[in-house]
């Protein structure tokens, strides 16, 4: 019984040196790939999506491998994306075709999956929608998605408001970061994905049940 015991232990360990070697590997790939001000973005949401987890009760390595790549395509040149497609066989819809701005979250998911071996569905997911959310996102997709928005570096008319709810309610932050992109995105002229208007419906609709 105890050989089980000090089996499992070891291999939870090895688990947890695994994702800090891939940490490591990936901070310092991205390090060198990227302007520092969009390196910086990154480390902010590694520490921010940690210090959710942490309120949140949610797994803390998950939540900083899945920040550390979340961004890992978004400087990539027309050739980098081209070859990651191919070779990952990435399927991107229309509009993400269009736009590295929503692609980039396709292409680090197929990235890390392909180049650095995890596995973790919800670690993958949480780097494949944070962009654009998603209805019935997981509590690790939920903190991935607020903390891109409210991470230190993000300054813009409301994100103070944005980060006080973060540290109560996840949905309910999530329902004004969708006010903010949405209404960016329409004032803007620029298309909104899908997922974003059903996610956004879907955490309204929440949110009033919740209210009643
Ligand atoms: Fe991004
Ligand atoms: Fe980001």
């Amino acid at each position: 019984r105890s050989l089980n015991i000090s089996g499992k232990k070891i291999c939870i360990r090895n688990k947890m040196e695994n994702y800090n070697n891939i940490f490591e590997e990936v901070d310092g790939k991205i390090r060198a790939m990227m302007t520092s001000k969009r390196y910086r973005h990154v480390i902010g949401v590694v520490e921010t999506s940690s210090e959710l987890a942490g309120i949140y009760g949610t797994d803390i390595e998950k939540c900083r491998i899945a920040a550390i790549f979340h961004d890992y395509a978004k400087q990539f040149t027309k050739a980098q994306i081209d070859k990651t497609i191919i070779s990952h066989s990435v399927e991107l819809d229309s509009l993400e075709s269009e736009s590295i701005q929503l692609s980039h979250s396709k292409l680090a998911a197929a990235i890390a999956r392909n180049e650095y071996g995890i596995k973790d569905e919800d670690i993958l997911n949480a780097i494949a929608f944070h962009t654009t959310g998603r209805a019935e996102m997981s509590e690790l997709e939920k903190i991935i998605f607020v903390a891109d928005s409210i991470e230190p570096g993000r300054k813009y008319p409301g994100v103070e408001a944005i980060r006080e709810h973060a540290y109560c309610s996840l949905d309910k932050a999530i329902l004004i970061i969708y006010k903010h992109t949405i209404s960016y995105l329409l004032n803007s002229e620029h298309k909104i994905h899908p997922d974003s208007v059903i996610a956004r419906n879907y955490f309204l609709d929440k949110s009033n049940e919740v209210n009643l």
